[in-house]
């Protein structure tokens, strides 16, 4: 059987804040009655649109639909404004140049579209309006809530855009993880978007799939599935970029960064990846290490 598919991991989706068992199964519901079914994995050789953040979670992604499925595969990279743009890119290209020269027929070269969100006019009260919510239980769980949906309807529109070209594209991959704690990163969002897909489109065989959450391919599994797949197939996941702050490598203490380091001691997997910082006991927030961060800007300008 397949390394990817039927595989559960720690957390359970019932027990998730941002997940919804009963709406996600209404809306799987709405699938099946329109298509027979709810998503089925693509099959050999078929063309799909895949994320690439340059974080560790899309580039394994991008390598799996490469190596166990065999897949054509077309990613895309938003330029979405974010602060660490410049970082992430130059891992995108990394990862592209080494999938390209691993898989030449299957691998496409990565379209970049910029899609500014939040929107620069309001993001500064969005990031204070975020903070007020930080010590409640929700603290995380909305964070940007309409990142996540504006960058994957892009790269579906991108998907159906290269119709123009013959090439036919009918899913599209995210790379959500079983510890993803947002609302717009859950398994019940992931189904609501394919149903929005189809709808937009009138065409009800698209499909939006995030292989480690997919509960039809029997799977909820985190970041440690992933790295040991990386590392066993020989992916310098090492090089890819995770941190959302602006320093010139990894911070290591701001959240996607414990998340990274917490996946690799899962996995049994020796981190190679250089940290500025050692992991913090508790749980960081998104505001740790701001100084460092400012004066680091400021030495630099
Ligand atoms: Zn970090």
């Amino acid at each position: 059987m397949n390394k990817i598919l039927y595989k559960k991991g720690k957390i359970d989706i019932k027990d998730k804040v941002n997940e919804d068992v009963n709406l996600l199964k209404f809306y799987s519901d709405i699938l099946k009655n329109k298509r027979g079914y709810v998503v089925k994995m693509p099959k050999k050789g078929e063309s799909v649109i895949a994320c690439l953040s340059g974080g560790q979670d899309s580039v394994a992604n991008i390598g799996i639909l490469l190596k166990e499925f065999s897949l054509n595969v077309y990613p895309f990279f938003i330029n979405r404004g974010q602060s660490n743009y410049k970082h992430e890119k130059k891992a995108v290209d990394y990862f592209n140049r080494f999938y390209k020269k691993k898989f030449p027929k299957l691998y496409h070269n990565y379209k970049e579209i910029t899609v500014i969100t939040p929107g620069a006019e309001y993001k500064d009260l969005l990031r204070k309006t975020k903070r007020m919510v930080d010590d409640i239980q929700l603290r995380h769980n909305v964070s940007y809530p309409a990142r996540g949906p504006i960058v994957f309807l892009a790269g579906m529109e991108y998907g159906y855009s290269l119709k123009a070209k013959g090439i036919k594209i009918k899913t599209v991959f995210a790379s959500n993880m079983s510890s993803d704690f947002s609302y717009h990163c859950s398994q019940t969002w992931v189904r609501l978007m394919n149903i929005l897909f189809c709808q937009i489109l009138n065409d009800w065989s698209w499909q939006f799939i995030s292989l480690p959450i997919e509960t039809e391919f029997g799977n909820h599994f985190d970041k440690d599935v992933f790295i040991k797949w990386a590392h066993d197939n020989e992916v310098p996941l090492y090089k890819a970029r995770t941190c959302v702050k602006s320093f010139d490598i990894e911070c290591g203490d701001c959240p996607t960064c414990w998340d990274r380091r917490r996946g690799y001691k899962e996995a049994g997997v020796k981190d190679k990846t250089k940290y500025k910082f050692p992991m913090s006991e508790k749980y960081p927030t998104y505001y740790d290490h701001e100084k460092e961060e400012k004066n680091e800007k400021r030495n630099r300008s």
